[in-house]
């Protein structure tokens, strides 16, 4: 086999493996160089979102669900469960099961694609060649006319809150958690803080999340984060805002956090510690000295708006590059890299990247908030609807959150969908499909929706832009 590739890519996450697949379907000789290894120590491809993010939280989100619905949603169709009880080995084995078939999926697509996998971490050296220390321990340095570098991201870490895998804990801790701990403190109200803070609160952990800011979800839009604020404290997650940590002792007892508020200092005793603070790109190790690759003052690699690093044949994409760090923007720049290389057309639109959080009401939205719009001076309108007047929402009984909908108040183009409610990681993508093709809110309202479905309230949103919703006052 010879050691010169068409590409190499370091890094076998989201990002990774699809500009490897993608170079591979287009003719290029490609490799692909990853670290991750499994519990059972053999690697395991993926990356962060297959093996200890997306999917495996999403695994146990669905899990959690189901229990928590035996007690609070069940009841209200008539069906009554009593003492129903959680096997963990059966949920948490559950989740490893499904990351196994994906995290192997990946492998078999490698091999039906011809693309060489590498188990090890790659080292980029000057000239586009790459240094392969083998999780073996053995090394070897292949070279490629370009080289992606896809090597991601890690939790970041709180001085004084150290990950101990035991009492203070990241993602990949709170996806293993043997019994369900009786108080789980989580910091950090983001993302990953409200997803897997539901998780376990769902199993009965009593739950308190401390954010350092004073809103509530401020990436969201803030008639969406109200009604999501409104509905955690409902399910029970106390949720403090404004509330900084400055201490976090593990004591027999339980880990000891000492926060301010604005109320003054705060004690809390917790039985684990989910720091979630937000992630920083991942480049240990990837470099060596001379190869002209830049980082930026957040250790992340400077690329251009077609992800190449102004070194020649060298490009990166995903969270270890500027942008959100979502597994579909990664998708999409890799996908797109491996068509510049092929000298074909890449496209990524990041003005239409959507963002999905799975909670329970799920939160989901695209494009500009009407926060942004304001700052930025553009006029515009708005129209919403609620999920209480879908029919469809009313007979699952989750009937609750909005859809909203913002329009250019002159030319009628949608700017941005914010919405909280059932179903809306899959209600989203047709917003963004209009968004993509420049749709209008007039063009959304002239498409027809099934009746009865959950879509009807992007409809009547859209309708509602116009002042004529039918099922609301305008
Ligand atoms: P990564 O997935 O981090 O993959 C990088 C890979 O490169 C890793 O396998 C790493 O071992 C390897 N690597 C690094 N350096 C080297 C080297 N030098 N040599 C060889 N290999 C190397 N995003 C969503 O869009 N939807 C979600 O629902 C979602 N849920 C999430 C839930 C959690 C708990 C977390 C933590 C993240 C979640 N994310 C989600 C974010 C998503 O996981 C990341 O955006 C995505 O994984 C980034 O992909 P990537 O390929 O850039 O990096
Ligand atoms: P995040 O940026 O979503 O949230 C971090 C939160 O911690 C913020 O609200 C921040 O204000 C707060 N914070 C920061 N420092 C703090 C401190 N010292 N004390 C208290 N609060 C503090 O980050 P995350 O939840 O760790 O997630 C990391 C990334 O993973 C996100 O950027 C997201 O893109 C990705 N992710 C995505 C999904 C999804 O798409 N559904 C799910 C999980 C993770």
């Amino acid at each position: 086999m010879s050691d010169k590739f068409d590409v190499i890519v370091i890094g076998g996450g989201p990002a990774g493996y699809h500009a490897a697949i993608r170079a591979a379907q287009l003719g290029l000789k490609t490799a692909c160089i990853d670290a991750w290894s499994g519990k059972d120590g053999k690697q395991a491809l993926g990356g962060t979102c297959l093996n200890v993010g997306c999917i495996p939280s999403k695994a146990l989100l669905d899990s959690s669900k189901q229990f928590y619905n035996i007690a609070h949603n069940l009841p209200v169709h008539g069906i009554m469960v009593e003492n129903a009880k959680v096997d963990m080995a059966t949920f948490i084995g559950r989740k490893d099961k499904i990351v196994k078939q994906f995290t192997g999926g990946i492998e078999q697509l490698f091999k039906a694609n011809k693309i060489t996998s590498f188990f090890g971490t790659g080292k980029l050296l000057k000239g586009n060649q790459v240094e392969i220390s083998g999780n073996d321990g053995a090394k070897q340095t292949i070279t490629a006319t370009n080289v992606i570098l896809a090597s991601g991201s890690v939790p970041i870490e709180l001085p004084f809150a150290k990950f101990d895998g035991k009492h203070i804990i990241d993602n990949a801790g709170a996806l293993d958690i043997a019994a369900v701990p009786r108080r789980l403190g989580v910091i950090g109200a983001g993302v990953i803080g409200l997803e897997l803070g539901s998780v376990w609160n769902r199993l009965g952990a009593k739950v308190t999340i401390i954010e350092a800011l004073p809103d509530f979800l401020g990436t969201a839009d803030a008639d969406i984060a109200k009604v999501a604020q409104r509905e955690f404290k409902k399910q029970g997650l106390d949720i403090k805002l404004n509330a900084k940590l400055s201490k976090a002792e593990v004591k027999k007892d339980g880990v000891h956090l000492t926060y301010a508020d604005k109320d003054g200092e705060q004690q809390l005793i917790v039985d684990k510690l989910l720091v979630a603070v937000g992630r920083r790109a991942y480049t240990a190790g990837l470099l060596a000295d001379d190869t002209g690759v830049k980082l930026d003052e957040r250790g992340r690699i400077v690329v251009d708006e077609h992800c190449h690093t102004g070194v020649d044949g060298v490009w990166a994409v995903g969270d270890a590059v500027r942008g959100p760090m979502l597994a579909h923007k990664g998708f999409e720049e890799g996908m797109a890299v491996a068509e510049w290389i092929a000298g074909k057309a890449g496209h990524v639109n990041y003005d239409t990247i959507p963002w999905v959080i799975y909670t329970e009401p799920e939160i989901a939205w695209a494009g500009k908030t009407e926060k942004q719009l304001k700052e930025e001076g553009v006029p515009y309108k708005v129209g919403s609807f609620p999920f209480a007047a879908i029919g469809r929402a009313v007979a699952m009984n989750e009937a609750v959150g909005q859809v909203k909908m913002i329009a250019h108040a002159e030319t009628d183009r949608i700017l941005g969908v914010h919405m909280v409610g059932p179903g809306v990681s899959e209600l989203i993508a047709e917003c963004v499909v209009a968004m993509e093709f420049k749709g209008s809110s007039e063009d959304m309202a002239r498409i027809i929706h099934a009746h009865p479905t959950l879509s009807e309230a992007v409809h009547e949103a859209a309708l509602s832009v116009d002042k004529r919703a039918i099922h609301k006052g305008n």
